[in-house]
């Protein structure tokens, strides 16, 4: 299905982008790896894309909290592979604290890497994909692109500033070949989740698996956390023909946390 494309999963050595990564290779795509980890770890994940879907697989450790450095990533995405068709805007940190009490460092850092990130990342790209008239950008946002929870002022602004951005972009290139959705997923227990288990089971003297019940009981009606194989089929059915007249819209896959 997605044979020849070539396609940059950014934030993609562990959790969701990593299994979009995967995912698209499965079917497919050469695939670029970004984020950060254990040098050993990421170079094993990236050997066994390449050996088990027969695809290339390129690991480029930029730190996308650099506005520059963000522009760069792409042309050396562009650069290693041959081209970008599909751009995955995945890459994201959290931080929790309420308003008066959110560190102005905490604030800059999610606002440049779960937003600014998916506008310079989208910006480098678009000239590629305009010029080949095919495209496709999913930007990975979260029910809180959509609803808000308290503690997480930047983040949810971001995810809200990002779902607005995929609107701009799919309005910008409209009938050029070129789409833009945003997925937005409820809880998911990656690394980034782990650590607000991690908090709330200290907070309320509770074991882990206590914690993540009540984590999800607080949110998501289906009380199952959502998977990254999940979101990554999700991602795969955005960059299919089927999805082709999909643009600046969101997929939600919530187990029913925005339905009510
Ligand atoms: P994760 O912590 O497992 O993965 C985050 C990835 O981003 C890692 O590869 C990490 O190395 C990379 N990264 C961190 N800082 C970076 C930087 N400065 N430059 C480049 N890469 C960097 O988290 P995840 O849960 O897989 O999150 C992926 C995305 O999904 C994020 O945008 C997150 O907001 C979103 N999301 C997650 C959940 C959830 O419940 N886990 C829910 C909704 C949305």
């Amino acid at each position: 299905m997605l044979q020849g494309k070539n396609a940059v999963v950014t934030g993609s050595t562990s959790g969701i982008g990593l299994a979009v990564a995967q995912e698209l290779a499965s079917k497919g795509a050469n695939v670029v790896l970004n984020g950060f980890g254990d040098a050993q770890a990421i170079e094993k994940e990236r050997a066994q894309i390449e050996q088990q879907y027969g695809v290339k697989a390129v690991y480029l450790n930029t730190d996308l909290m650099d506005a520059k450095a963000t522009r760069q990533f792409i042309d050396d995405a562009v650069a290693a592979l041959g081209g970008i068709h599909i751009l995955v805007n995945n890459a994201g940190i959290q931080h929790t604290d309420l308003i008066e009490d959110f560190p102005i460092d905490r604030w800059d850092a999610v606002i440049a890497l779960n937003l600014s990130a998916v506008f310079h990342g989208t910006a480098a790209a678009l000239p590629y994909m305009k010029k080949q008239g095919w495209g496709r950008i999913v930007n990975i946002a979260s029910v809180h692109g959509l609803v808000a929870s308290t503690n997480k002022s930047a983040y949810v602004a971001a995810k809200h500033g990002v779902v607005g951005l995929t609107k701009v972009t799919a309005l910008e290139n409209a009938g050029n070949g070129v789409t833009c959705n945003a997925i937005c997923p409820g809880w998911v227990r990656t690394a980034l989740v782990e650590r607000q288990i991690e908090a709330l089971a200290q907070q309320r003297g509770l074991d882990t698996e206590a914690a993540a019940r009540e984590l999800l009981a607080e949110k998501q009606p289906s009380l199952q956390f959502v998977s990254p194989q999940q979101l990554a089929g999700a991602a795969a059915f955005l960059c299919s023909d089927a999805a082709a007249q999909m643009t600046g819209t969101t997929l939600t896959l919530d187990g029913g946390w925005t339905a009510r």
